[in-house]
């Protein structure tokens, strides 16, 4: 059973440490604030107060057991990277930390960062394209010119089969699967599957032919 530790409760680190605990994992939780260490106490398996920049503390809490570090300390930049660096020299193998900029990611990576995320920037690209786009539900960007994107149907597709749309020559996709609703879904679908209206599907392609599907068409 993997064990996570999450340095630094805000928001962010808050949800992901909490997260992690209501999905069955043992989570470390710790921050220098007392009262949020409080306020978190009975929703992870330990929570310390500490400041996380001092090496002998960390030490003393048996960081270096754990798989997985989560650094979110956001604002205070200086105190990320140190503790970052720190946790990855105890020897812990994969922290993931929080940056707050391109060059405080930069930084995070020298220091031994195995990961950095930026969730308020991740977040606001995800919330401004579903709130632009039409077809397009949620994404995945696997690399700078590849995605997976859930898409409804164009209209001109419902009642034809994967083979006489040609979704694969005339539109460069890969249809990965369909959810039919919450529980059903079909993995795989072959050139006979039939594009029912309320299909929801899920594909794999180029960004460049995945555009189309962004665009409002009212
Ligand atoms: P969010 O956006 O997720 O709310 P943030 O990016 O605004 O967070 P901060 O609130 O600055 O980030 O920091 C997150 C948490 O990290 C705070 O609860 C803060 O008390 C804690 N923190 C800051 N410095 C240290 C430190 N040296 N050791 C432990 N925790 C720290
Ligand atoms: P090709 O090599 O010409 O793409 P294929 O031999 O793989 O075809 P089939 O699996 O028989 O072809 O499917 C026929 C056509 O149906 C495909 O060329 C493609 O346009 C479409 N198709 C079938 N399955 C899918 C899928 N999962 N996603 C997208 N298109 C599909
Ligand atoms: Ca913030």
């Amino acid at each position: 059973m993997k064990q996570f530790g999450v340095i630094g409760l805000g928001r962010f680190g808050f949800s992901v440490a909490t997260s992690l605990y209501e999905m069955g994992y043992d989570v470390l939780a710790v921050d220098i604030d007392e009262q949020i260490v409080q306020d978190i106490s009975d929703r992870v398996t330990h929570a310390v107060q500490a400041d996380a920049t001092d090496e002998n503390i960390i030490r003393s809490l048996g960081i270096r057991n754990l798989d997985v570090v989560i650094v979110t300390i956001g604002s205070n930049i200086q105190a990320s990277i140190m503790v970052t660096m720190i946790v990855k020299e105890l020897g812990v193998k994969f922290v993931v930390a929080k940056a707050q900029s391109d060059l405080h990611a930069k930084v995070l990576y020298k220091v031994g960062a195995d990961r950095v995320v930026f969730p308020e920037r991740d977040m606001g690209i995800r919330v401004a394209r579903n709130l632009v786009s039409s077809k397009v539900l949620d994404y995945i960007e696997l690399s700078k010119d590849y995605s997976i994107v859930e898409i409804e149907p164009m209209i001109e597709w419902i009642g034809l089969s994967l083979k006489e749309i040609g979704i694969r020559q005339n539109h460069g996709l890969n249809v990965v699967a369909v959810r039919k609703n919450k529980e059903d879904i079909v993995v795989s679908p072959g050139p006979e599957y039939v594009i029912n209206e309320d299909d929801i599907l899920v594909v794999i392609g180029e960004n460049r032919n995945l555009r189309k599907f962004e665009k409002k068409d009212e």
